[in-house]
């Protein structure tokens, strides 16, 4: 049996009973679309993060878009984003008519690096998407200096830092809006697609919540080019469920990644930065024969990922870029097991295992 690098399947099944009777409901129910799940999700989730509003769409990706769409970006517009990140981030930018332009990252942080940011301006600049990648909080406070002072939008892509605090805030509270995925795989995840959009902006909230319902107003008229995205019932009633022990999951993380950190530090490893906001989505390492590495992990039964193998700068549907951070990281990460369910007994043969790797 392989360790996982991540195992959504063992959260799910640690609150099957909880999961199964919020799912019996629907059987008898009649209301599937935007009704009272989603609404106390809603309600759930901005208190949680102390944000004023939070929309539920369908997926992270369309938070993106619809969150830059309502903020007024779109066609004949720049945005300013990271290659190293999942894909949905420069796609939500493109579905929304604007175009990313990849700036560089940080070698430990692995979040957008303030400098390249400012060196990617131009006078079609009209907002900087910020990933929290891997749970690290992003330096949007910065960030947001720099976008304020040259009325640019900030939007934060938490897709992956569900929970993380920057500061003394949540993220997702920070920026003008930010994204939030809940693939099943994220921190906080449910039993299929899902996302939402936070923001402090009332206008900003109600404009998504028209988007996400084909444009429609309050009396279902169509008063502007709207979508189809909208959470559904039964992932907002999982949501739910499982929103009450994110931070207890996430300190498990945190623990996992102190214990990894303390282990491997004399080792040659390029370990991330340790910021106690941080909720570990991830705990990627840098390698340099990454090869090597991963198949003496995976012939002791422990799974490795790689978040990514390549920036998105260098995928044929993005704009290309000269990124040597972003480059010298695709060629080294490995990401280890750190989902908050792993056991004692597997993390110590994963330290063990890397303790015995002979490094030339
Ligand atoms: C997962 C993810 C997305 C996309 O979310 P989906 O729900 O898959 O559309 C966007 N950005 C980041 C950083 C992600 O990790």
């Amino acid at each position: 049996m392989i360790v996982p690098v991540c195992d959504p399947g063992a959260r799910i099944t640690s609150h099957g009973d909880a999961i199964r009777a919020a799912l019996d409901s629907f059987l008898t129910g009649n209301r599937y679309i935007l009704g009272p799940q989603v609404e106390a999700f809603e309600q759930q989730f901005a208190d949680f993060l102390g944000a004023a509003h939070c929309v539920g769409v369908a997926s992270g990706t369309d938070a993106i878009t619809l969150a830059l769409m309502a903020l007024g970006v779109g066609p004949g517009d720049e945005v300013i984003c990271p290659a190293m990140t999942a894909h949905g981030t420069a796609v939500g930018i493109i579905r929304a008519g604007a175009v990313p332009v990849f700036a560089d990252v940080e070698k430990t942080t692995r979040c957008l690096d303030p400098r390249s940011v400012n060196d990617k301006l131009s006078p079609r600049t009209a907002a900087i998407v910020a990933v929290h990648l891997h749970g690290f909080p992003a330096p949007v406070e910065e960030l947001k200096n720099l976008a304020s002072h040259r009325g640019l939008c900030l939007i934060e892509d938490a897709a992956q830092a569900h929970g993380a605090v920057c500061g003394r805030r949540r993220v997702g509270t920070v920026g003008d809006a930010a994204a939030f995925s809940f693939y099943p795989t994220k921190n906080l995840g449910c039993l299929g697609d899902g996302g939402a959009v936070t923001t402090s902006d009332r206008i900003v909230a109600e404009k998504i919540r028209r988007l996400r319902v084909y444009g429609w107003d309050s009396q279902r008229v169509s008063v502007e080019k709207g979508f189809n995205s909208r959470l559904d019932e039964v992932q907002a009633a999982v949501l739910r469920v499982l929103l009450p022990g994110l931070d207890r999951d996430n300190q498990r993380r945190r623990e996992a990644a102190a214990r990894y950190t303390a282990a491997l530090s004399s080792t040659p490893l390029g370990l991330p930065s340790f910021d106690p906001g941080a909720v570990f989505h991830q705990f990627a390492v840098l390698v340099d024969d990454r090869e090597r590495f991963r198949d003496w992990l995976h012939a002791a039964g422990i799974g490795t990922d790689v978040h990514y193998p390549l920036g998105l700068h260098r995928m044929p549907a993005f704009p290309s870029a000269d990124l040597p951070v972003t480059d010298f990281l695709a060629e080294r990460l490995v990401s280890l097991p750190i989902q908050p369910e792993i056991a004692e007994p597997h993390m110590e043969r994963i330290l063990r295992c890397i303790l015995d790797y002979s490094w030339n």
